[in-house]
């Protein structure tokens, strides 16, 4: 699931300003379910959006909708009407659904109103934790199923720094060596061998978002 949080109220009121009618546009997927920009949370920025533009004499108009998913186009669509009658839009959806509704409506303003984070697990009720960052070339198999970028602070690929102790990492203590996690996970397997196959560097360039945005395009799909 892709993670995120609301912006500042003072940062999203700041890039409002001009503006004196606006959508706010939620998700119903992956920022409903981290309670970020669901229908409700829509709903709640809303009124306080309103109420803050009121309290400075400069009242807005905030029109909400919340489609099945902003990065389809398909669901973003259904917000043509709406947003043809606004002068700008604050999506709350993660920064691929913001990037849909720029490229879908190009003459309109379309701001964030959430800081996306991370793509993570849901640990318990109001708990996430990062177990990826998509980095184009998974190495699961070889850490028994634990991702030594998502969880490891320096992303090493062959065991862990010298800073590992009593299993705790180096850089914050309370948090679990990601290699300590890798060692037990596959001792307990009876895996251990895996700890002695090199892991080469990643080559970002290819692998990943360095040699700019990745395409998937698979022709069975297409219509
Ligand atoms: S190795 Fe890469 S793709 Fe696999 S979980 Fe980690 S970041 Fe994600
Ligand atoms: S202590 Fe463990 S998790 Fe922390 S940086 Fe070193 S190897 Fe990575």
């Amino acid at each position: 699931m892709i993670k995120a949080e609301q912006k500042p109220m003072d940062e999203i009121l700041r890039y409002l300003e001009p503006y004196n009618k606006i959508l706010l546009a939620g998700c119903g997927a992956c920022v409903t379910v981290c309670h970020a920009g669901g229908e409700k949370e829509v709903s709640l920025l809303a009124s306080s959006l309103r109420m803050a533009r009121q309290k400075i004499g400069k009242p807005m108009e905030v029109l909400e909708k919340t489609p099945a998913r902003q990065c389809e186009p398909e669901f973003a669509l259904e917000l043509s009407e709406t947003v043809g009658s606004v002068e700008a839009v604050v999506s709350v959806a993660c920064g691929i659904g913001v990037q849909t509704l720029v490229r879908h409506f190009q003459k309109t303003p379309i701001f964030p109103g959430v800081n996306t984070t991370f793509l993570g697990e849901t640990m318990a009720h109001g708990v996430w934790e990062e177990r990826c960052q998509a980095c184009g070339n998974c190495v699961l198999e070889k850490t028994g199923g634990i991702c030594p970028i998502a969880r490891c602070a320096k992303q090493l690929l062959n065991g862990p720094c010298g800073g590992s102790s009593k299993g705790k990492c180096e850089i914050k203590r309370e948090t679990d060596c990601a290699w300590q996690l890798i060692y037990d996970r596959l001792k307990a397997l009876g895996q251990l061998h895996k700890m002695e196959e090199i892991i080469p560097a990643k080559r970002w360039g290819v692998e990943s978002r360095d040699s700019g945005p990745r395409r998937i395009v698979r022709e069975d799909l297409k219509v």
